[in-house]
């Protein structure tokens, strides 16, 4: 073996350990989430505590940086072996730029954090969580700037989850995105709302109908599992072990399929991820927000469309009989637009408004120009001027977990997946006969489109590049607003001015 040839089949031996450390990880998270009892909890937080610290010092340690400088300097890589070292290059220094003292100190506040969270909400009082949001705060400012001196805060939490994006790029797309939503919103506001489905549906049937639903779109269950959780999530434990959660709600399925179609739409993107590559860097996903915009066209653009209703309605009365609803009172149901308060729950239209809430208050608090007290009363705000005041802080403020876990620059991944999918399915409708293959339960084009367009690249090109390259010089910011108002305008019999 030449010399090259020897460096990367001895960085592929220590990438495939710490991969392998990874995907213990996961199991023993999966296991926490689905299977664990009560009091199982504080050994297996000590026991994933161990593992991480194993794969942070194997990861992070000089053999693999001094493997993956030398390869950084070798001419003879062709173009897509130079890209993984690199990509891996920066998550190598990601790792190991971090103090391990700030590391461990980040990890205990992180689980001080979800349990002042918690009794925040049970006090309904977000000044119970406050002084430990602060510190959780002032440690990822300190992160940020070991990883990257001098560079903007919230730039570099953002790329933590969205390589290659930057707050001025947000802050471009949100605002253009918020200003394309509230002339729709306000127009559907004033139209009569959609119903909501009502029944008794049990619990086991909805089961059976969710292993159904994930199998016909796609999901290999030779290479899988589908199981419940309280809120569901998606996880990779091998290349050929991904696992699906979902949720059952007994008095309205829409959950059942909202959660189902989702994690369906994330596993069929790890299953088709470039496999083969394995220890090259490329093989792995994008981005958060990419992953984001298969779950959301899987769930929304197809699963919130009339004719998926009409595939799936016979269906679904194959398992419920007589109480299970028409095509149209689903597709009606599936698209009742309201300005709430709660960002989970939200529908297709309001949803990124949430985001783009959340967003503002994030980068204002990593600018300095507002201070962790201020974050109730400036969410209250921002809600009372484009969504509606919330009635305390589990409603507003501490309704999600995210900063409990200091997952600051996560939300706007989420918004960027809807503009991504809307950008995606504009393209692949140009291609694709796409609504008479939902319409006949004929999914496999529509998969193999992304697999080949989006899924087998890894994450060889930052998301809005591969997008790019996809779609074509699109505005993904248009493609969202177009489609929003061709769905719900037609709906809500409104049109655009
Ligand atoms: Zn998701």
């Amino acid at each position: 073996m030449d010399p090259t040839s020897e460096l990367l089949s001895e960085l592929r031996t220590e990438l495939r350990g710490t991969t392998q450390l990874d995907e213990i990880r996961s199991l023993l998270a999966w296991d926490q989430q689905t299977m664990l009892a009560t009091r199982g909890h504080q050994r297996r937080a000590e026991q994933l505590a161990l593992l991480s610290a194993i794969h942070h010092e194997r990861f992070a340690s000089k053999k693999v940086g001094d493997l993956l400088s030398e390869l950084s300097q070798r001419s003879e890589l062709d173009e897509m072996q130079q890209t993984g070292i690199q990509l891996l290059l920066k998550d190598w220094r990601r790792a190991a730029c971090v103090p391990a003292e700030l590391v461990e100190r980040l990890a205990r506040l992180q689980g001080q954090g979800h349990m002042a969270w918690m009794e925040a909400r049970a006090a309904r009082d977000f000044r119970v969580f406050a002084p430990v949001l602060q510190q959780l705060v002032d440690a990822t400012i300190e992160r940020a700037h070991a990883l990257e001196p001098g560079a903007p805060v919230y730039d570099v939490l953002v790329d933590d989850f969205e390589p290659g994006m930057s707050t001025e790029r947000l802050t471009d797309l949100f605002r253009r995105l918020r200003a394309g939503l509230l002339p729709l919103l306000d127009a559907i506001s004033g139209a009569t709302p959609m119903p909501r489905l009502e029944g008794t549906f049990p619990r086991d049937q909805q089961m059976s109908w969710c292993l159904e639903l994930a199998s016909a779109m796609g999901f290999a269950t030779d290479s899988g599992r589908v199981d419940l959780a309280t809120h569901p999530f998606t996880t990779r434990l091998g290349p050929t072990d991904i696992r699906i959660t979902t949720y059952l709600n007994e008095r309205n399925p829409m959950h059942a399929l909202g959660a189902t179609l989702h994690e369906t739409g994330h596993a069929l993107y790890e299953q088709g991820l470039p496999s083969h590559l394995e220890g090259t860097g490329v093989e792995q996903f994008a981005s958060m927000g990419l992953h984001e915009s298969q779950s959301r066209f899987w769930e929304n653009t197809i699963g919130r469309s009339a004719p998926f209703f009409r595939w799936l309605a016979p269906r679904f009365a194959q398992h419920f009989g007589a109480v299970a609803p028409d095509a149209n009172t689903w597709y009606r149901a599936a698209n009742r637009v309201e300005r709430g308060t709660n960002r989970v729950l939200a529908d297709e239209v309001t949803y990124n408004l949430h985001v783009i809430v959340r967003f503002e208050l994030e980068r204002a608090l990593f600018a300095g120009e507002i201070q962790v007290p201020d974050l109730r009363d400036a969410w209250a705000e921002a809600y009372r001027r484009d969504l509606t005041a919330p009635q305390d802080d589990v409603e507003g403020v501490l309704q999600d977990i995210h900063w409990s876990g200091a997952a600051f620059g996560y939300f706007p991944t989420y918004t960027l997946g809807n503009l991504y999918s809307a950008a995606l399915g504009r393209k692949m409708q140009q291609e694709l006969p796409v609504w008479e293959l939902v319409e006949r339960g004929e999914f496999a084009p529509i998969l193999g489109w992304l697999r080949e367009r989006v899924h087998q690249h890894g994450r060889r090109w930052p998301s809005e590049e591969l997008v790019r390259r996809v779609t074509g010089e699109s505005d993904v910011v248009e493609d969202l607003v177009s489609y929003l108002w061709a769905r719900h305008g037609a709906l809500h019999g409104v049109t655009r001015a």
